[in-house]
């Protein structure tokens, strides 16, 4: 297209606009459909503590699996759905879902990712406090899981909405800590529960001889705070011996277990217990 002066130079970049928008055309097309065709489920990965290895609480990760185009991952389609207003069906199904689903677990805690729309939206309490209900599912074993980057905007009413879903009794963790912002400010501002510590932290450890002292100072900083650290994406045996050292409380990562369907975590958990103990790394990875 030739390039012309004014608004008409914005031509040249028709091509990246036309396959980014091909994509969501695609999402867009696809997802409503998904969503009653029951293509979209959770699932569970889980949480484990740093000292024993037990099992206390699952992730629920949304999974979208495409007829024709086979797995489709969240960080590729959550934010078309922001995008298309279809935040709040795909939000209210992962809730309810999550809810329902960890009715079968009553020991452990479910901890429910919120993305960023649907925490600006005061409509979250709502739908937060009659999940529960629906489910008959203690407030205290769910786990909201919010960004820093949502605490940002807009602060002020972002403080009143995290002390709102607080005030149901559901605990909060601020997800990927570290990976962005990061205004430690925050983390007094909010009335947080937990620290989830980015991979990132732990990619760090193998690269570097004082790889672990961040996350040693980040889960020092949660303790003073009366905050528990859960650090993501463990992934070997080393690591997990010096994330114990450095404190942290819980882990979560392929180390353990990936996620799967809510059956295999079923199995999974029947087999720790016929072993009276956590089970080994090995059986879990499998
Ligand atoms: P997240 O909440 O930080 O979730 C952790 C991600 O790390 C998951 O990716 C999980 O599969 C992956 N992971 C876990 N252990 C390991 C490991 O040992 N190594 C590596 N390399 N990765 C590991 P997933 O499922 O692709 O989700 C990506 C992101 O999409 C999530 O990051 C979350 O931000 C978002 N997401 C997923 N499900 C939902 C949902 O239901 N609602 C919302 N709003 N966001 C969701
Ligand atoms: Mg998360
Ligand atoms: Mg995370
Ligand atoms: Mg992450």
């Amino acid at each position: 297209a030739a390039a012309k002066k004014g608004p008409g130079a914005l031509v040249a970049f028709e091509p990246a606009i036309d396959t980014i928008s091909n994509d969501q055309r695609f999402i867009h097309r696809e997802l409503p459909r998904a969503l009653s065709a029951n293509e979209l489920e959770l699932h569970y990965q889980p949480i484990v503590t740093a000292s024993g290895g037990k099992i206390v609480g699952v992730e629920a990760l949304l999974r979208w699996t495409h007829a024709t185009r086979g797995p489709i991952p969240p960080a590729t389609f959550i934010p078309v759905a922001e995008q298309m207003g279809l935040m709040d069906t795909l939000g209210a199904f992962v809730l309810r879902r999550a809810l329902q689903e960890t009715k079968r677990w009553p020991d452990l805690y479910v901890a429910v990712n919120l993305s960023p729309l649907q925490v600006r939206d005061r409509a979250i309490i709502d739908l937060v406090r009659t999940s529960l209900e629906e489910s008959g599912v203690p407030p205290q074993r769910l786990m909201l899981e919010i960004t820093e980057g949502v605490l940002i905007d807009n602060p002020d009413e972002m403080v009143k909405r995290i002390e709102d879903l607080h005030g149901l009794g559901v605990r909060i963790a601020l997800d990927d800590f570290g990976s962005g912002y990061s205004n430690l400010g925050y983390l007094q501002r909010f009335p947080l529960d937990k620290l989830k510590i980015d991979r990132s932290f732990v990619l760090a450890l193998g690269t570097s001889a004082n790889g672990g002292v961040l996350i040693q100072a980040i889960v020092a900083l949660g303790r003073a705070l009366g905050l528990s650290t859960t650090v993501e994406g463990v992934e070997t045996e080393q690591q997990r011996v010096l994330l114990r050292l450095a404190g942290c409380d819980e882990m979560q990562g392929y180390l353990f277990a990936k996620p799967a369907p809510a059956k295999a975590i079923d199995k999974l958990l029947a087999q720790a217990k016929q072993a009276g103990e956590p089970p080994a790394a090995k059986s879990l990875t499998a």
